[in-house]
């Protein structure tokens, strides 16, 4: 969404409401499943624009472990110095990208942007529980549903060391 600024750029007011919507995108395999709502403001400080968002959406997808369906609601905050274009040169951009937000024109488009941050604020990987103990290797039953009953002592004894270590730990 195109915001214009201009009005907060030629003095007439020091506060601008952010509100609109993404379109649902796909992010790190998991999908979305409601509109990526953006809430929040750019406040004028004496001439130093400040932009504080509020990012929510629900997603559904499928823990990386055990692949039962996972789903649930992110938030994230998303808050960036806004400058005009030419205010920064070249190099100060190039390092810290993920600190402005560059209007053109008088205007800010941050949908890119904001796409991008959010991709990589999202896990890399969803997990039905952070100590999910993923499938039986050989009958691939989820193990959090108990005992398949599958032999599994014939193993590879490259795991042995660590295996004796976690039940040392006990
Ligand atoms: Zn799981
Ligand atoms: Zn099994």
């Amino acid at each position: 969404m195109k915001l214009d600024v201009r009005p907060m750029l030629r003095g007439e007011c020091d506060r601008i409401e952010v509100d609109f919507e993404l379109l649902p995108f796909e992010i790190n395999g998991a999908s979305i499943d409601s509109n990526v709502k953006v809430l929040g403001d750019i406040v004028d400080t004496a001439g130093y624009m400040r932009l504080s968002l509020s990012v929510s959406f629900d997603y559904s997808g499928e823990c990386a472990r055990c692949l039962t369906p996972v789903n649930g609601r992110y938030e994230t905050e998303f808050v960036r110095t806004v400058v005009s274009e030419g205010t920064l040169s070249e190099e100060q951009l190039e390092e810290d990208i993920d600190e402005y937000v560059v209007l053109e024109n008088g205007v800010m488009d941050i949908d890119e942007q904001l796409r991008e941050e959010l991709i990589l604020d999202f896990p890399m990987r969803l997990l039905c529980s952070e100590d999910c103990p993923g499938l039986c290797p050989k009958c691939g039953k989820p193990r959090r549903e108990g005992d398949c009953g599958c032999d599994l002592t014939e193993r590879d004894p490259r795991w042995d060391v660590l295996r004796n270590y976690f039940s040392e730990e006990k």
